[in-house]
């Protein structure tokens, strides 16, 4: 067998068409005039490799069964394959709302882009590989506990149909790295590890705005080209019209993704604008969490839990917010203020259009009309009052057949379908019992006529996942994992690749409410920026 990923054909547009910081040390610096600098990984000592992504080696068109060590020395960025060619990209962003200059690839380091045999562009980036110029006071690691929540939900996502990055490996580094879970003042050694994650690109909305806050208007320019042409190409070729168009698409693609994020109760946690993709694919896997009990006030994260900024019932907001900060940055392309407001009706509209149809996927309502938007309202109103469980919820309702005797339940029956939901039913009292039936009893009115009930259920069982990776289901694998045992890890990812499918073997284990256990455990319910 050849040297592990000398078979791929790598390409990098990003260095060829954007310019090098000349300096070739490695230290902290501010970089101006140029959009990457050339870095490599830093040697670990003893990588070994904890989990493999076979689809996202099959996509970049990766030979199997290469030696799994030597993987893991590529991978973990101790030996480079023929053709990489690795860097650290420059980028600033608003973090929390407030602009923070540059900051950058500081933990992870781009391989290259590989060209696979489809022709498609896949960028292989490194997260946890070393300083870079961009680490400003951190250490460029990754602690094994983030490394499996990012291997584990990205491609957990993807299986679920939202758009994001992927990963490939994930690799022990057989180092420690200390960190301070939950900046208690206890800083501790913990597992380290690298997971290699793939995307068509990952610049940033944070990439734009360095250029325009630099008052780079060259740069600004080339940026947006090289975007335009790598990765809009059917847009057309660069012009101001153009750059509006691909502006446009950007901030229609991210109000999309914040409406599937909504849809399968994703909380991302850092909704900065440097954690957002120009591609409006889901990107930098940090604290964040999936709804259980449905609450709109909800964040995974302790780091902004008094503001509350990034709470899963902002997430479209916040989104909106940060197209803002993007058009702002392409001010000085586009100098039209009724074209960029435009840009922001764009996605406004494309973020009701969106939601609207995830709602009518969900209740299974066919086409979606004016007069839902009160059933949903009401469903919400429901599922904040009494803790019910947010896709325990969906997935019950799914199963409901609406025609024929079982449609003519009691109100007790009705609500009986739906009661392995409450965190508390004991708690859920008459009063509420009543609104339930009687929402139930609308919506059971609202989709009869419509398709079979069989082919109805069918169709809400792709809208409505079956298995989520719950925190508590990832720490149970993260506790293993830091043991030496990687099956939970196995199996977990396994689970994850059929979200929708009913795997009946699993639902003891898996389709269940958050256990008490986990309601105050430390990565269950409380999350840091700590990673
Ligand atoms: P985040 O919001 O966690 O995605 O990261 C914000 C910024 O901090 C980015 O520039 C990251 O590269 C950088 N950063 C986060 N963790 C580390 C680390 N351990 N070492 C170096 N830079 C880091
Ligand atoms: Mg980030």
């Amino acid at each position: 067998m050849p040297a592990p990923l000398s078979e791929l054909t790598w390409d990098h547009s990003y260095r060829r068409d954007l310019p090098a910081d000349p300096e070739p040390r490695n230290y902290v610096r501010q970089v101006t005039g140029a959009a990457w600098s050339a870095v490599s990984p830093t040697r670990v000592r003893a990588p070994r490799l904890l989990a493999w992504a076979p689809q996202v080696a099959e996509l970049l068109g990766i030979a199997p069964g290469h030696d799994p060590q030597a993987l893991a020395q590529v991978l973990a960025g101790n030996t480079l394959a023929e053709g990489m060619a690795p860097f650290a990209a420059v980028y600033a962003g608003h973090q929390f709302g407030h602009f923070a200059g540059q900051l950058g690839d500081g933990r992870a380091i781009t391989l290259g882009e590989v060209l696979n045999p489809e022709g498609e562009r896949w960028e292989l980036q490194l997260k946890g590989a070393g300083p870079t110029p961009y680490s400003r006071t951190a250490d460029g690691r990754a602690v094994l506990r983030s490394s499996v929540r990012e291997f584990l939900c990205s491609e957990a996502m993807h299986h679920l149909g939202v758009p994001t990055t992927r990963a490939l490996s994930l690799v022990g580094t057989g180092e420690p790295v200390v960190r301070d879970m939950l900046y208690s003042g206890d800083p501790r050694p913990e597992p380290g590890a690298v997971v290699c994650r793939v995307a068509p690109s990952f610049i940033r909305f944070g990439h734009f705005e360095n250029f325009a806050w630099r008052r780079d208007g060259d740069n600004l320019r080339r940026l947006a080209e090289h975007v335009l042409c790598r990765h809009y190409p059917g847009l057309g070729e660069p012009a101001p019209d153009t750059i509006l168009a691909m502006l446009t698409e950007i901030a229609q693609r991210t109000a999309r993704l914040m409406a599937e994020w909504q849809r399968v109760g994703f909380v991302h946690g850092v909704m900065n604008t440097d954690n957002l993709s120009i591609l409006g694919v889901t990107i930098d896997y940090g604290p964040y969490g999936w709804l259980e009990g449905y609450d709109p006030d909800w964040t995974p994260n302790t780091t902004d839990a008094q503001s509350g900024r990034y709470r899963y019932g902002h997430q479209p907001g916040v989104g909106l917010w940060n197209v803002a900060r993007l058009a702002e940055a392409f001010h000085p392309l586009i100098q039209d203020e009724p074209a960029l407001n435009g840009v922001l009706d764009a996605y406004r509209e494309a973020f009701a259009a969106a939601q609207d149809a995830g709602f009518a996927a969900k209740l299974g309502l066919g086409a979606w009309r004016g007069e839902d938007e009160a059933l949903v309202g009401d469903l919400l109103d429901r599922l904040r009052d009494a803790e019910t469980d947010m896709p325990i919820f969906y997935r019950l309702l799914s199963g409901l057949d609406v025609a024929g005797p079982a449609g003519a339940r009691s109100d007790a029956d009705w609500v009986a379908a739906i009661t392995p939901a409450f965190y508390d039913a004991d708690g859920v009292d008459s009063e509420q019992r009543a609104a339930w039936a009687a929402w139930l009893r609308r919506w059971a009115e609202r989709v009869r006529g419509g398709a079979p009930d069989a082919e109805r259920q069918a169709a809400m069982k792709r809208a409505n996942p079956k298995y989520v990776l719950r925190n508590w289901m990832a720490q149970q694998a993260i506790d293993a994992a830091e043991q030496g045992d990687l099956a939970e890890l196995h199996r977990l990812f396994e689970l994850l690749q059929r979200p929708y499918a009913e795997q009946p073997e699993h639902e003891v284990a898996y389709f269940q409410r958050r256990p008490e256990w986990a309601r105050h455990k430390p990565g269950c319910s409380m999350l840091s920026c700590s990673s």
